[in-house]
């Protein structure tokens, strides 16, 4: 059974799918107005490790990341403050190149942390007439109010029919309006805590659109309720993203949600935590950042070796996504030696899984295999395998699971060392399940994986070489030949000589 820890209800709950072995998942995407720190991939990988369990569960994900590529503003909220037309000018590009740079640069990092693309990836300026038509529904509702060419979402008037403004992010809406003062002095909104849904484009402002209030463009937490409705539904399973947008940007989305359909939009909230540099929030505004592929080459100021993506991913898994990751030195250091470990175990069962393989072709004899077959085990595969299975659908535990990961790496050593005893049907079955929890479900790569695959390979062929020559001892000529004559179609030419069949490739 499947628990969610849900920000909402704030209770690890059990997970159901609104139709069964289906979810539908939204993730807020980035906004790509320049290059994603370090922080951003942690809260990426953090869902991308999710969306993976949920696949290694048997559900299919419909999973939804958008890309905001219009209507964020800088903290400031100032219409001339567009972060894409500030960008814009400072890199002296068009608004949609800097858009189209940096959702490159977003795909590039993603790709070489091994992170799974999701099965949509809406952009906000695709979905414009979604955002004008839902600005409309909440203004025939009453819960919007047009104020000087922009909309505004009134909270007080959500409130007021009983709604409750503040129930992700446990605030209490009194407490709201008493801290927060109109600092411009404005007063295009009723209160300071209205949201727009649509802002008037000032006469600079070069992202614009025509809408029934004049050119203007959407509001940034309009266009993920816009596009989870499109293609999720008005009410979906999952929403996630990092722990910072709970508020005000995911409360708003209920309030928007609710307000048009007169129901909770999701089920179930989560929430990725931060990752900390040195003990501090990793943020491009306070200058503690990293960029992922300054880690990665090793050009930075902070680390003191380049750290391969894998085993930054490794880094990152060993932290639960709920819980804060204070990246360090020590901290990469220490997951470059444990991943380091489990690869070379990992290594270790390959290639004894292989060579069994290999002798169990050679033996034909049925007594030999059957011998094979009743090897004694010192390691209990399938009660380690219900612990690790547990840990992941304990709220996506990875933490755990890699700790009882580890419990298989230290048993590989020792039946290196010989110091303990597997069976080989065990053997397979550990490289499989290993395989699964490693490979596919955290997401970590082999570093080495043109070599790993060169090793792998050269196996597979001499095990060709050996099934042809007992074809040969046998007279089997048809499969010798069939075997010489389609290697040398793939392009592996066997050489026959005193010493043995060597092989070339073409
Ligand atoms: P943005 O492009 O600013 O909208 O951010 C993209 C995602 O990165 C959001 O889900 C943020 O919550 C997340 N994020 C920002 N800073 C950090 C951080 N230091 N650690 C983890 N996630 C972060
Ligand atoms: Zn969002």
């Amino acid at each position: 059974m499947l628990k969610i820890y849900n920000t909402l209800t704030g209770e690890k709950q059990e997970f159901k799918p609104i139709v069964e072995n289906h979810i539908g998942m939204y993730v807020c995407g980035p906004t790509v107005y320049s290059n994603v720190h370090l922080g951003n991939v942690r809260t990426f990988m953090s869902f991308d490790f999710i969306f993976r369990t949920l696949q290694y569960f048997g559900y299919q994900v419909r999973y939804v990341r958008n890309i905001t590529d219009a209507g964020h503003l800088t903290d400031d909220g100032d219409v001339n403050n567009d972060r894409f037309v500030k960008q814009s000018r400072l890199e002296k590009l068009e608004p949609m190149e800097i858009v189209q740079k940096y959702t490159v640069d977003f795909h590039q990092v993603l790709d070489k942390f091994n992170l799974l693309p999701p099965t949509i990836e809406p952009t906000a300026t695709g979905h414009i007439l979604e955002q004008i038509e839902l600005t409309q529904k909440l203004l025939d509702k009453g819960y919007a109010y047009e104020s000087n060419g922009s909309v505004y979402f009134d909270v007080l008037e959500y409130n007021a029919r009983g709604l409750n403004y503040g129930e992700l992010s446990k605030r209490n809406i009194e407490e709201l309006f008493a801290n927060t003062r109109d600092l411009d002095g404005q007063s295009e909104k009723k209160n300071p805590q209205d949201f727009a849904l649509w802002k008037k484009a000032s006469p600079a402002h070069i992202m614009r659109w025509n809408s029934p209030w004049g050119e203007g463009f959407p509001g940034w937490h309009l266009e993920c309720t816009a596009m989870s409705t499109k293609y999720l539904g008005e009410r979906f399973d999952i929403h996630g993203g990092g722990m910072d947008l709970k508020f005000p940007h995911h409360e708003c989305e209920i309030a928007q949600g609710k307000a048009c359909n007169g129901h909770e939009p999701v089920n179930y909230w989560m929430h990725a935590n931060m990752l900390t540099m040195n003990g501090q929030r990793m943020s491009k505004s306070t200058g503690n950042y990293i960029l992922p592929m300054q880690l990665i080459s090793g050009e930075n100021d902070f680390f003191e070796k380049e750290f391969p993506p894998a085993v930054v991913r490794f880094c990152f898994m060993q932290a639960h996504y709920r819980s804060v990751l204070d990246i360090s030195n020590e901290a990469m250091l220490a997951a470059e030696k444990g991943f380091n470990r489990m690869m070379e175990a990992i290594r270790i069962l390959d290639e004894r899984v292989l060579r069994t393989k290999v002798k169990e072709d050679k033996q034909s004899t049925e007594a030999e295999i059957s011998k094979l077959e009743n090897q004694k085990s010192a390691f209990d595969i399938i009660a380690w395998k219900v612990k690790c299975d547990a840990a992941l659908a304990d709220d996506f535990n990875s933490p755990i699971l890699i700790a009882n990961l580890f419990e298989a790496v230290n048993f590989i050593f020792k039946i290196k060392d010989e110091t303990e005893e597997i069976s080989s049907i065990d053997e397979y079955k550990l490289k499989e399940y290993l395989n699964k929890y490693v490979y596919d479900v955290l997401g970590l790569k082999h570093e080495d994986s043109s070599l790993h695959h060169i090793d792998a390979l050269d196996a597979v062929i001499h095990l060709l070489i050996r099934l042809r020559n007992e074809a040969r001892l046998q007279r089997n000529f048809a499969l010798s030949d069939q075997i010489r004559n389609e290697l040398s179609s793939a392009g592996i030419v066997l050489k026959d000589g005193k010493e043995g069949t060597e092989y070339n490739f073409q």
